[in-house]
């Protein structure tokens, strides 16, 4: 880096040093305070000399003259507090100073040696006058001085006699100080500029910050709507303001249905584009008559005061009947469900907090039922308590492995012998014992549980089909998946990587899923699919006969199973319904050479009739409930053995 002076550099810093541009504009306030200070300072050090010089003889008459100057910088220092005396005082002092120094040149000081004092001037005069008035005090100081000493002989017998050496040199060397002191000043000042320029960017800066933290504690950072904090003091306002006898509180809850899935596929630059346009939606409903929040990324909360006769609890969900909330990507639309909740105050509570937490509970009964929109009704409550204790202890139960696979083993129709195994989740709380997987499955998918769930059972199951494998037992393992697992970005690489661990092939690994699986996001999830079956994956379709049954997902998807729901086989022989179900799908399934399994049998009669029928794999009671992993294996040996005793004969 080039650090040498430029020539402009020089030439602007010398104009600055002559005050050629430059000239005192110092705020007034700073002038008061630095003549006060300055004033001070010389009249505590005139006092001194005043005083000092006072018991020399020769020196009384300089004593004097000191003590004067001292008057002089009090009287400045009453006078420079005021704004408008400001000059005045700074001219005082500048005066005191001239006159200590005369006095100095005149008598001699010590020896002649007061001349020198002299220098102290400049610094002084152009630290209170600034640049160029400096340099007019500094030569006319200067230019007097000159004259003084030139034509001195000619004046009274008291004043000092200096040599012509002495005199040339001080004039000189005045000069020199003069040109010292005016670069000095200019550098302090340029300085202090300076100083104070970066102090106020710095102050400017963390103003600004202070701003935004302030403002993101009670905001959302995306949609910068009020936050959870700022809601609460909001509705205790509206609270405040109700009129009881014909007025209503309004609190809605609005979820995002399927915001995860969302990011999933958008990534989450286009999941907060979708988070925006809600909120604009929103805002369109609430406009001046109430709040808007968003409290988490996917839910919102609105509330205004409404009129208890006129207020219709279906106004936010109509709204949205009118409107399909989209955002538009590459070409595709992507539209995004709301579930609401509705509480209101003061029916059903006059917390603040506990409205929003009931109009939670509205919102998840209502998304569990599957239905829009729901209005809190306090036996939700108990569902809603046990929803999020659910949540909690599931979190604990993964880490403290208080979960466990069963295996329930499927049965070759035809031969009677063991080819594979469902395995299914099993939950025994040390307190509350076994709890149903149809209890505490939902909430995992819920709460996004189901993912590490979904690892830890993959790594289990494998292990324990890599176990049968090394026994000679060369069984197929089924295993679970969920609508949320399809849109794991992860579940892909989870399974290979499972499969390689355990040495085994793709083509033991039975998938399992629902039709419930395409209804959400069908282009994503069958593109999965497809990338499950390229790998070697068996795909069966769980639960066949309760969704839609669409023809066209056995046609257009690479599956290789259909499972009748248990719904259908359990009382079969009671319900000639059932018989032209099962029957139908058995057809179907051959006719699409797919592999048919019947889950749910529960008798030896309903296995006949399926065998007869030609179902191919049967699952159920009949045959053995799930197993723990030993029970399983004896159950093995037992099937070998049987087996074999029925060849033999
Ligand atoms: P599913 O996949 O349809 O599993 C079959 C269910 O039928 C199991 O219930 C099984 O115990 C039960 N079952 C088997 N044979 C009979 C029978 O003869 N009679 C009767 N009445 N029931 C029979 P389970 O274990 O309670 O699981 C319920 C549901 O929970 C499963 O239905 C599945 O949807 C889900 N689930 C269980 N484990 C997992 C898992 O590891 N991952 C996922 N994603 N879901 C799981
Ligand atoms: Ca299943
Ligand atoms: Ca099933």
């Amino acid at each position: 880096m080039n650090t040498a002076p430029s020539a402009n550099g020089i030439y602007f810093f010398l104009r600055d040093v002559f005050g050629i541009k430059r000239q005192h504009n110092m705020a007034t306030e700073k002038r008061s305070r630095q003549v006060i200070a300055v004033s001070i300072i010389g009249a505590i050090f005139g006092s001194l000399f005043s005083l000092f010089n006072f018991f020399t003889p020769e020196m009384k008459l300089l004593s004097f003259v000191e003590l004067f100057t001292v008057v002089l910088l009090l009287l400045a220092c009453l006078t420079g507090r005021r704004d408008s005396f400001v000059a005045i005082a700074e001219n005082l002092v500048i005066f005191a100073a001239f006159c200590t120094v005369g006095a100095l040149i005149v008598l001699g000081g010590r020896e002649g040696t007061g001349l020198f004092w002299a220098y102290t001037a400049p610094f002084l005069v152009f630290l209170l006058k600034g640049q160029r008035l400096g340099w007019w005090y500094s030569l006319g100081l200067l230019a007097l001085v000159t004259l003084y000493l030139i034509s001195s002989h000619l004046f009274c017998s008291h004043a000092y006699q200096y040599s012509p050496v002495v005199i040339s040199q001080f004039i000189a060397s005045l000069s020199f100080y003069t040109l010292i002191a005016a670069s000095v000043n200019h550098l302090r000042t340029k300085f202090e500029e300076q100083l104070q320029k970066q102090v106020s960017l710095k102050t400017a800066d963390s103003q600004k910050l202070l701003a935004q933290l302030q403002f993101f504690a009670t905001h959302d950072q995306l949609t910068k709507l009020p936050n959870k904090v700022m809601l609460i003091d909001m509705l205790k306002k509206q609270i405040d303001e109700i009129n009881l006898s014909e007025q209503l509180l309004v609190v809605y809850i609005v979820k995002l249905d399927r915001l995860f899935e969302i990011s999933t596929i958008l990534g989450s630059v286009g999941a907060d584009q979708l988070v925006l346009r809600i909120a604009e939606y929103l805002g369109r409903f609430v406009e001046a008559k109430g709040i808007l929040a968003h409290t988490h990324r996917d839910e919102f909360v609105i509330s205004y005061q409404a009129n208890r006769t006129s207020f219709n609890a279906e106004e936010l969900s109509l709204f949205f009947a009118e409107r399909q909330v989209s955002i538009e990507i590459q070409g595709h639309f992507i539209y995004c469900d709301v579930t609401l909740g509705l509480a209101l105050y003061p029916d059903h509570d006059t917390d603040p907090r506990l409205l929003i937490n009931k109009a939670q509970q509205a919102m998840l009964q209502a998304h569990e039922n599957k239905q829009q929109w729901l209005t809190y009704d306090p036996k939700h409550e108990k569902a809603f308590v046990r929803h999020h204790l659910l949540f909690g202890k599931l979190q604990a139960a993964l880490i403290q492995h208080h979960l466990k696979v069963y295996f329930q083993p499927q049965i070759d129709l035809l031969t009677g012998v063991v080819v594979g195994a469902e395995a299914l989740m099993r939950w025994h709380d040390p307190v509350e014992g076994f709890i149903s997987p149809e209890e505490f499955i939902p909430v995992a998918e819920e709460s996004g549980l189901i993912l590490p769930l979904t690892s830890w059972l993959v790594d289990v199951c494998m292990q324990e089909c890599a176990t049968w494998h090394e026994q000679e037992f060369k069984l197929h393992m089924s295993i679970n998946l969920s609508a949320r697992n399809l849109l794991d970005p992860e579940l892909v690489q989870t399974l290979q990587i499972s499969l390689k661990k355990y040495d085994l092939s793709a083509t033991d690994i039975t998938l399992e899923i629902t039709e419930s699986c395409f209804m959400r996001s069908p282009e994503r999830s069958m593109e999965v699919i497809r990338r499950l079956h390229q790998i070697g994956f068996r795909l069966s379709i769980d639960d066949f006969g309760t969704g839609y049954s669409s023809l066209s997902y056995i046609k257009n998807l690479p599956i290789s199973e259909l499972k009748i729901d248990k719904s259908f086989v359990r009382k079969l022989l009671l319900n000639s319904g059932d018989q032209a179900i099962v029957s139908s799908t058995i057809d179907l399934a051959h006719n699409f050479e797919l592999q048919i399994v019947a889950e749910g049998i529960e008798d030896e009669g309903t296995e006949n009739w399926l065998r007869i029928r030609g179902c191919d794999i049967g699952q159920g009671y009949f045959f053995a409930k799930p197993l723990a992993s030993g029970d399983f294996l004896s159950f093995l040996l037992t099937n070998l053995m049987e087996n074999s005793n029925h060849g033999n004969q």
